[in-house]
């Protein structure tokens, strides 16, 4: 996929400060990669804490003008609302840009912008229901309101696996209740990032309201420790790695700042012998192979009941035979490269472990480097023990382990078994299995009889080291508000 820059290109290579596109101060820029062919498609400002301290300045001072404070509900969501028909306008170019530099493949490109507009379509209809309360008072004389209130500059860390999405579910969120953002995309996906701020930049969002920051790799981390340090950061939204999440936990801990955290999941999908088998299949392959398997709620570990465990494999064999694998940028693609070499490795890396620990491949397993570098067929491993790391550990690639098991109970204690809760998936046509069973899942989030759950109206987040908060849904707005308890006296 070549990407060509024409006048109205949404292609930046620029960062966006107070309204304005900027270089980094030392005009250090680094190179963006198409992970299908490992050709470099744009570059963009490496960033330094000096360039994003201005950054946060702008958000700051945005935050205080009058302009922004004084704007009502309805002229922030008629904002938001100019925002969503310009990237629902430009859809087809996002989705170029978005498969050049993330690889997945380009129906899934749309797919991602379709769900990602309506985060700032849904927030823009959010913006105008941030209601209060008024409290009945325990004495006459005095009254009790709560009013809610946005926290300020918000800094937003998100990931590479869903280059928009994680932008817009975030700052929708965050602007629709008045905060003004700092946004630090992951390095793999800025030019995403950029063109979202492009159009956001056509809407006329006052300066400094929105503001978009790049940087590689080696600046992330202290970048991410200055907008956690910085008392004129009110809080943190970050999605990505648990480890990271950790870190920006304890960075935030010292300011006692707001944070939101969307991390790694450890996703069971357990088929009980009731299951229909053909929507355990189809869930399996929508819950698997999004994005090759790069989603913290793609399905981790399958945990499938002896009695339908040869079915469910013969038929999810004969589905993912049709899975073509290829560039995203054509149309017949069903699965893209990984996104880099690190990625690559690990992938490999736990594969490797389980055969040497006894796994059978019974699908796929091939480093595909005839295709590509970074690409992975799609594989079935049988046999998985929890000595692998394929039982412990998310895979966040193509893989699918099989677990077997004899009864719910035990389904139930190994898909507990982590410190990891944000999706799980199970498969039964027994409503009081469902039931127990949906009771019992330590996860944020579960589909019953159904592999893909990600809607803008429900709550998005996990639970143990899954994360902290909820994203979409009228609960978003929660991270960026607080409550002001007013007490009227002497009434
Ligand atoms: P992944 O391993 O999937 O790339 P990460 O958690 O490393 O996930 O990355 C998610 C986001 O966090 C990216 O924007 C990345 O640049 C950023 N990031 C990486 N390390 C740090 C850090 N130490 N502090 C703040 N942000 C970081």
């Amino acid at each position: 996929l070549q990407l060509v820059r024409t006048m109205h290109s949404l292609i930046k290579n620029q960062a966006y400060v107070d309204g304005k596109w900027t270089d980094s101060r030392e005009k250090k820029t680094f190179d963006v990669i198409n992970p299908a062919n490992l050709k470099i498609i744009g570059n963009v400002p490496d960033m330094d804490v000096k360039d994003v301290e201005k950054a946060i300045d702008a958000a700051y001072d945005a935050f205080h003008s009058q302009e922004w404070q004084n704007k009502t509900a309805k002229d922030r969501s008629n904002l938001l609302k100019k925002w969503f028909t310009l990237l629902e306008a430009n859809k087809a170019e996002i989705a170029e840009i978005m498969t050049s530099e993330s690889g997945k493949p380009l129906a899934e490109s749309f797919g991602e912008i379709t769900y990602g507009n309506s985060f700032i379509e849904w927030f823009a209809e959010e913006a105008r229901r941030i209601y209060g309360e008024v409290v009945p008072s325990p004495v006459a004389s005095k009254s009790i309101t709560h009013t809610k209130h946005p926290i300020g500059v918000a800094g937003l860390i998100t990931p590479w696996n869903f280059p928009h999405a994680m932008i817009t579910r975030k700052a929708g969120a965050a602007l629709a209740a008045g905060c003004t953002v700092v946004i630090k995309p992951a390095e793999d996906t800025p030019l995403t990032a950029l063109a979202l701020c492009k159009l956001a930049d056509e809407v006329g969002f006052p300066p400094g309201v929105i503001n978009v920051i790049t940087s590689s790799r080696s600046n992330a981390a202290p970048i991410g420790e200055l907008l956690c340090k910085s008392p004129k950061v009110a809080g943190i939204s970050f999605t990505g790695s648990t480890e990271v999440g950790k870190l920006l936990y304890r960075q935030c801990a010292d300011g006692v700042k707001r944070i939101g955290l969307e991390l790694g999941g450890n996703a069971p999908f357990i088929v009980f012998k009731s299951a229909n088998i053909d929507h355990a299949v189809a869930g399996a392959l929508a819950s698997k192979f999004r994005n090759c398997g790069q989603t913290c709620i793609s399905a981790n570990r399958f945990l499938i009941q002896d009695d339908v465990c040869e079915e469910f494999i013969g038929k999810l064999i004969n589905q993912m035979k049709c899975l073509s694998i290829g560039d995203g940028a054509c149309s017949c693609t069903k699965i893209g490269p990984l996104i880099n070499e690190a990625q690559l490795k690990k992938v490999k890396g736990m594969v490797e472990d389980a055969k040497q620990k006894g796994a059978k491949i019974v699908h796929g397993g091939r480093h595909m480097k005839d295709i590509g570098e970074l690409f992975f067929e799609p594989t079935i491993i049988t046999d998985i023990k929890p000595d692998m790391k394929l039982y412990t550990d998310e895979v966040f690639g193509p893989i699918v382990s099989i677990i077997p098991f004899k009864s719910e109970e035990q389904a139930l204690k190994i898909a507990n078994g982590t410190q990891r809760g944000l999706a799980g998936y199970f498969f039964t046509q027994d409503l009081n299995q469902a039931f127990r069973v949906r009771n019992k899942l330590e996860v944020g989030m579960v589909g019953i009889n159904e592999g893909l759950i990600s809607s803008t109206e429900a709550a998005f987040g996990g639970i143990k080291e899954s994360g902290v908060g909820r994203e979409g849904s009228s609960h978003g707005i929660e991270e960026y508000v607080y409550i002001k308890y007013s007490c009227f006296g002497n009434l």
